[in-house]
């Protein structure tokens, strides 16, 4: 087993894990005058960046530093700032810009590629890493790392041979444990732990919900562009209907149906907040038509039959919604013999925008780890000091992205921050290896 970097001495800052956080550590260091070497388990980096916002990634968005705390959906967010101030939105944006990759400013402040490709991103970063003297180490799989004397000893599997590598600070970005099909499979969580730090729990979040009703998956592939969602403490069966009070979240976005229940931006979002709430089933309504009132909403529908007299009620609103989610309710809104549009009486017709406006589903878990877009959960900030994202126990030892106590809402906040923060800890660790 071969225990040195090839004979030439110990990496001033070894980085393990190539997705957005361990890049940015890597060129923070290596532009720090730090030699860096950025270990990799996958053929090649930063599969997760790629594949992120559809494969068009949104890599960050353009609020400023306080409103993208407030924004971010996770209060724990309050600890990113000295990381926001390391490497801004405008500092990455600027540094993509530098290899050719352009945002796109989509939906209010989102930023995604220009271009349509994630892939592009993750070429500019290696670039950018490379460019600025780094090494990146691919195939290679850190099952361990240990603090012996001055050193940390990483060992694991370089190149498919056992072995070890040494290094004066590590960073750690393995990731979360959601989505484990790009390499995160959350080692750095055993490694804290070993290592004096906390973890809380672990939980999938932005992610796909399950639900009790059967009639979401007979619409699996059935989008709506804007669905104001709320979440609900689930209705005890047998009781009276709870009085409502304020729903745990509400958001407004596109939803799609699929063959487990219910997914897309506004539900992911959601979940961050059924996750939370540790509870096994929860009540999620839709409102169909935020921007419509109760009356205005019976004024077309009732244009609509008038114009349709003859046709059934799911013909006759044909383009208000789509046909397959009416076909599915009819029989449940209108009775086993719908009748005609023009029959239709004013108590059905409160019961259909009642339903428009106020559609329950019965949440019963979410879709897990596998399809989880973040996980929920993470080493604790109390053992970091936000101010080098270094560890309170263990000197010259840094965790930066998704592994830390975070979990932000869609719109380009994860990604941000994976980048930020390990920005932040391979600027930090390049200090505590070569100090000036
Ligand atoms: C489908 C999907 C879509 C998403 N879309 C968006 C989006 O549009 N915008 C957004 O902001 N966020 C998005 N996210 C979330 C975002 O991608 C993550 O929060 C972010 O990439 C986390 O970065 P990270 O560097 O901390 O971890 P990861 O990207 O998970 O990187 C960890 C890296 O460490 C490597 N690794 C793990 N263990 C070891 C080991 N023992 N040895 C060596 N290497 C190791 C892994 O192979 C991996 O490359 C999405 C996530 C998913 C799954």
């Amino acid at each position: 087993m071969s225990t040195s970097n090839d004979g030439i001495g110990p990496a001033d800052v070894a980085v393990i894990g190539a997705g957005g956080a361990g890049l940015l550590a890597g060129i923070a260091a290596a532009e720090a005058g730090a030699w860096t070497v950025l270990y990799e388990r996958m053929k090649a980096p930063a599969k997760k960046v790629a594949i992120s916002g559809g494969g068009r990634c949104n890599f960050s968005n353009t609020l400023n530093p306080r409103e993208f705390v407030r924004e971010f959906g996770d209060p724990k967010a309050r600890n990113l700032g000295p990381s926001l101030r390391a490497l801004g939105n405008d500092d990455l944006t600027a540094l993509l810009e530098r290899h050719g990759v352009k945002g796109a400013c989509e939906r209010h402040y989102r930023l995604y590629t220009e271009s349509g490709r994630g892939q592009d991103v993750v070429d500019a970063l290696v670039k950018e890493f490379l460019a600025k003297g780094g090494t990146l180490a691919c195939n290679a799989h850190v099952e361990e790392i240990a603090r012996e004397g001055e050193r940390f000893v990483l060992r694991g599997s370089f190149d498919g041979a056992e072995g070890a590598r040494e290094a004066k600070a590590v960073i750690v970005c393995t990731g979360g444990l959601s989505y484990p099909q790009t390499g995160s499979t959350g080692d750095g969580y055993t490694w804290a732990r070993t290592l004096g730090h906390g973890v809380t729990d672990l939980k999938a979040a932005l992610v796909g919900l399950t639900v009790e009703e059967d009639w979401p998956s007979s619409l699996a592939g059935t989008a709506w562009p804007d669905a104001l969602c709320r979440l609900w403490p689930a209705e005890v069966p047998g009781a009276p209907p709870a009085k409502r009070g304020k729903p745990w979240c509400e958001e407004r976005k596109e939803i799609l149906f699929t063959h487990f229940g219910i997914s897309g931006p506004a539900i992911l979002d959601a979940s961050n907040a059924f996750v939370r709430a540790g509870v096994p089933r929860a009540k999620l309504t839709i409102d169909f038509f935020p921007e419509t009132t109760r009356e205005q909403l019976d004024t077309a529908i009732r244009t609509r039959f008038y114009n349709h007299p003859k046709r059934r009620p799911s013909r006759a609103l044909e383009g208000m919604l789509p046909a397959r989610l009416l076909e599915a309710h009819e029989k449940r809104l209108f009775g086993e013999r719908p009748p005609d549009a023009n029959r239709v009486t004013r108590e059905l017709r409160m019961r259909l925008i009642e339903w428009m406006k106020d559609l329950p589903l019965t949440v019963t878990g979410t879709r897990g780890m596998k399809w989880g877009e973040v996980t929920l959960g993470g080493i604790e900030w109390a053992d970091i000091d936000t101010s080098t994202m270094g560890s309170r126990h263990v000197p010259g030892l840094f965790f930066a992205g998704e592994i830390l106590d975070l979990a932000g809402r869609c719109g380009g906040f994860n990604l941000q921050a994976a980048f930020s923060t390990g920005y932040l800890a391979g600027k930090s660790a390049a200090g505590f290896a070569k100090p000036a």
